[in-house]
């Protein structure tokens, strides 16, 4: 079998309880690795190795120079190992190979940036009125514990780990259970590029035995999360505890909204690619199509014709567009929405299984129309290719369903009319609001949602603000006592 281990002060280490866990191929339902299942000692052990790296040793003198190459030299391994690695992570996730691709560029890119960024993190000098000089000097936030998802295992990694090894902290990053192998696999190079012992530390292990004890852990100065709204929120309850700060990034049911005058062509291509891009396993999934009545029947129509040409496929062929579902946890989960579907609303594609393909945690491309907004379908994340589609009126109409819903991650506005796309986007209650198109996302931009997406902003200069600290400076220059006694 082949074991990978988890990455604790610059060391390959197992779980000191000796348990292993298996990681499977989710396209064949068979193991592929296993990896240690660490529980809190393990947790300690790395919290311990992160506490040590901070507080002492060459991290703490590291220059942003040096940090900023460290990270420079990461990236540039990252696409030296693109193929291999996007083998791995297509492999582990089910998500097809072309898109796999796709990310560990992103991967290269994030790192890229936030090597650049390393060197632009600026102190300020406040206008006090004295003679003395007041700064603002900015300072890393200490040791960040970084819990992710399983849907762009390295890419997510990527995002938590970049920033805050810019900043100068230190981390213990656990991957999701289901997708830990990437992230190990790029912890073998930690070294050769140059970042010491105990700065990056990886775990692997479940969210309740591995995951909240990092959370708790008195010696962790700030969470950062990106998982399900369940989840984001024991982890506030638990922070609580120590005043952690925490970011949360908590996932969406975003709308994607198409009005009569927009590209009728591009409009159905953004309304699957939003929904349907990496089986829909996307927090900002676009999985509330809202349609102006006019276009409506017409627009469901070119939609189901689409959607029902996606190619599903094993990950690794490069014609796939669609691969399997992550666990068998997560195929159950959407299958069952699936089933519920049925009675909330009318199935126009998918809806099961996909004939012919036995093996696998395969799915069909899934689409409802004249969905209630009230319906479970359309108020709950499902995190796999079901779409809800949602008739609308008018624009205060598309608003108004929009904007109902406890998230707020994403939306998109589909338009020719750009004072009425304006105005959407304006009254849209999210974080991030795409016009004409569905998805892309840059590390030059931010990311995080409104109301139960949760909190904090990802990427671009917002990111590497969630791992610092502003600590005030007054330098009295008046040499004379202070005469107040
Ligand atoms: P999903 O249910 O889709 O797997 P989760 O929010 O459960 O989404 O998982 C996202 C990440 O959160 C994973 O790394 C998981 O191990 C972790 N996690 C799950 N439960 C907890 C918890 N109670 N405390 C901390 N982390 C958790
Ligand atoms: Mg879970």
């Amino acid at each position: 079998m082949n074991r990978y281990r988890m990455h604790i002060n610059g060391e390959s280490v197992e779980a000191q309880g000796g348990a292993w866990f298996p990681v499977y191929d989710p396209s064949t339902e068979e193991i592929i690795a296993e990896v240690p299942d660490a529980d809190e000692h393990d947790v300690n052990r790395a919290v311990q190795a992160a506490r040590a790296a901070f507080d002492s040793g060459p991290w703490p003198q590291t220059t942003a120079q040096e940090r900023g190459r460290i990270l420079l030299r990461l990236a540039e391994r990252i696409r030296k190992e693109l193929a291999a690695l996007a083998e791995l992570e297509s492999r582990n996730s089910g998500k097809p190979i072309v898109e796999a691709e796709y990310d560990m560029a992103d991967v290269a890119t994030c790192f890229e940036y936030y090597g650049g960024l390393a060197t632009k993190v600026m102190g300020h000098v406040n206008p006090v009125p004295d003679n003395a000089l007041s700064l603002s000097l900015r300072e890393p936030v200490g040791v960040a514990g970084q819990i992710i998802p399983w849907n762009y295992p390295l890419l997510m990694a990527a995002w938590k780990l970049a920033p805050a090894v810019a900043a100068g902290c230190t981390c213990v990053l656990k991957p999701a259970e289901q997708t830990p192998l990437t992230a190990l696999e790029m912890a073998r190079w930690l070294a050769d590029m140059g970042l010491p012992p105990g700065v990056v530390n990886i775990i692997t292990g479940f969210g309740e035995t591995a995951g909240a004890p990092l959370v708790r852990h008195p010696e962790v100065n700030k969470i950062a999360f990106t998982g399900s709204a369940a989840v984001g929120k024991l982890i506030l309850k638990s922070a609580a505890e120590s005043i952690k700060r925490v970011t949360l990034e908590l996932g969406g049911k975003s709308p994607n909204i198409f009005f009569a005058d927009a590209d009728f062509e591009a409009a159905i291509d953004g309304a699957l690619f939003g929904v349907f891009i990496n089986q829909g396993e996307v927090c900002s999934a676009g999985s509330r199509i809202l349609v102006e009545r006019s276009i409506y029947s017409h627009f469901v129509e070119a939609m189901t014709e689409k959607a029902k040409r996606i190619k599903l496929g094993t990950p690794l062929q490069r014609e796939t567009k669609m691969g399997p579902l992550v666990s068998k946890e997560q195929y159950e989960r959407v299958r069952s929405y699936q089933e519920l579907g049925k009675q909330e609303a009318r199935l126009v594609a998918g809806g099961g299984r996909p004939a012919g393909m036995d093996k696998g945690y395969y799915v069909e491309p899934t689409i409802f129309c004249d969905v209630d907004n009230s319906a479970r379908i359309a108020q709950e994340e499902i995190f796999g290719p079901v779409a809800a589609v949602i008739p609308f009126q008018n624009e205060a109409e598309a608003i108004r369903i929009a904007n109902d819903t406890p998230y707020g991650l994403a939306a998109a506005v589909w338009s020719r009319d750009i004072f009425k796309a304006f105005r959407v986007v304006k009254a849209l209650r999210a974080g991030i609001v795409w016009v004409n198109h569905m998805q892309p996302t840059y590390v030059e931009a931010p990311w995080g949602g409104y109301k139960q997406s949760g909190f904090g902003r990802e990427l671009g200069p917002w990111g590497i603000e969630e791992y610092l600290e502003t600590k005030q400076v007054h330098i009295n220059l008046n040499e004379q006592p202070i005469g107040w006694y």
